[in-house]
């Protein structure tokens, strides 16, 4: 029986587990490795800042987890050989047949100088939870400042969305009219997938009197001044300064080799790293394309196609195309969606769906559908 070893289980990992499980139970036996005791979907990271949700009510323990076939291994990954496909963690060794690395991302908070001790962000669960308790009940009004500090970043939605509701929550408060809110980023338009997509994220900030500072990177915080220092030298004053980290593979990826570029490498069409019988999806990937759950949810089932076809002997009967739909939240209730296909021909395509009220109902399904999907029987409804 075929090894299959899963490195990582977050969204490209469960998903790539549950489709074999799904499909070749009697065929492989696959081992799913993750530091962490549980997945939290990149998104309850909003429901978290805002006080919708605590991080214990959306995490879901990896205990759960009940797949034929699938065992799950909580350890962290401390070497990975690709020519051997061999794995080391901190709880063993492991050969495999097949590998796949579906490590993600992780952020380097210290490659802003300053931000670690004057900046805040929600991209980790700890800093949304941090926000949440320090930065937004200590702030009575003044001028926040979201900078999106390198590129690529996870969900290229995120940053306006949290725009959106942070704009809310002032209102709510009844402190919007005593706050300047601004976002500084290197993009030259919000979301630049298509001009139209962008357009929409300045007519939503437009609404609420925010401001984009387009082309403009934010290299290093003056904490003392409450200066954030752009490349060109200038200052922008902020009271709040909320930023979302520059973003590497985790240095494990980095060690193996496998990420010479930064990212890792494959073949766009099949997800195979030029190693035999390694493949890479999700964030961790070097893909001219937006990094987010849904694109590597879809990049798994790719992986997942090409392997039950090498089982079977036969060819790979498509190709991937970066396509997925992530929805996106105006505030106040309102969900819309980006359908979005960034490989599948010869420029990418993307097209804003919504809001309506039958998106809000989509959304609020994702998760548990989700749950279902990779965590079996086991998990509750
Ligand atoms: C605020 C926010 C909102 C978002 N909203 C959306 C959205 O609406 N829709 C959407 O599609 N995406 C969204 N995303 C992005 C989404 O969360 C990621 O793109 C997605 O999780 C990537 O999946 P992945 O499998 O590549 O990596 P991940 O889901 O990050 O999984 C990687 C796993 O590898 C593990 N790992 C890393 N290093 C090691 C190691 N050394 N040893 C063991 N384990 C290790 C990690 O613990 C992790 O579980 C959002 C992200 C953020 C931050």
């Amino acid at each position: 029986m075929k090894h299959v070893v899963i490195l990582g289980a977050g969204f490209g990992g469960l998903e790539l587990a549950s489709r074999l499980s799904d499909s070749v139970a009697d065929e492989v036996r696959v081992t799913l490795i993750d530091q962490n005791d549980g997945f939290t979907f990149g998104f309850s990271k909003l429901d978290i800042l805002f006080g919708r949700a605590s991080a214990d009510a959306v995490r879901i323990p990896y205990r759960e987890l009940a797949k034929p076939g699938v065992e799950f291994r909580q350890e962290r990954i401390t070497a990975i050989d690709p020519a051997a496909r061999h794995v080391t963690t901190d709880g063993g060794e492991y050969d495999a047949d097949i590998l796949v690395v579906a490590l993600g991302a992780e952020y380097d908070i210290d490659a802003t100088p300053g931000f670690a001790e004057g900046g805040f962000e929600y991209y980790s669960i700890a800093g949304a939870e941090r926000m949440r308790d320090e930065a937004l009940p200590a702030f009575s009004g003044g001028t926040i400042l979201l900078g999106v500090l390198g590129q690529p970043y996870k969900c290229p939605p995120a940053p306006f969305e949290g725009a959106y509701l942070l704009h809310d929550q002032l209102v709510e408060r009844g402190l919007r009219e005593a706050t300047e809110m601004r976002v500084v980023a290197p993009m030259s338009a919000p979301v630049p997938v298509t001009p139209e997509v962008s357009q929409r994220f300045l007519d939503e900030l437009e609404a609420r009197g925010i401001e984009y500072l387009a082309q403009k990177q934010v290299v290093e915080l003056d904490v003392a001044a409450k200066g954030a220092v752009l490349e060109s030298g200038e200052r922008l004053r902020y009271d709040l300064f909320v930023g979302i980290p520059i973003h590497r593979v985790p240095a494990v990826v980095k060690e193996s080799g496998l990420a010479e570029n930064g990212w890792v490498g494959v073949d766009r069409d099949t997800l195979l790293t030029p190693f035999p019988d390694v493949y890479a999806v999700g964030d961790c990937v070097a893909l001219p394309m937006a990094k987010a759950g849904v694109f590597a949810e879809n990049a798994a089932g790719v992986a997942a196609d090409g392997i039950i076809a090498r089982l079977r002997g036969e060819e790979l009967g498509r190709r991937y195309e970066g396509e997925g739909n992530c929805y996106l939240e105006f505030g106040g209730g309102r969900v819309a969606k980006v359908e979005a296909n960034f490989l599948g021909g010869p420029s990418p395509t993307a097209t804003v769906v919504g809001p309506s009220e039958a998106l809000a109902a989509d959304k609020a399904a994702f998760a548990p559908s989700r749950r279902a999907r990779w965590f079996g029987d086991a998990s509750p409804s």
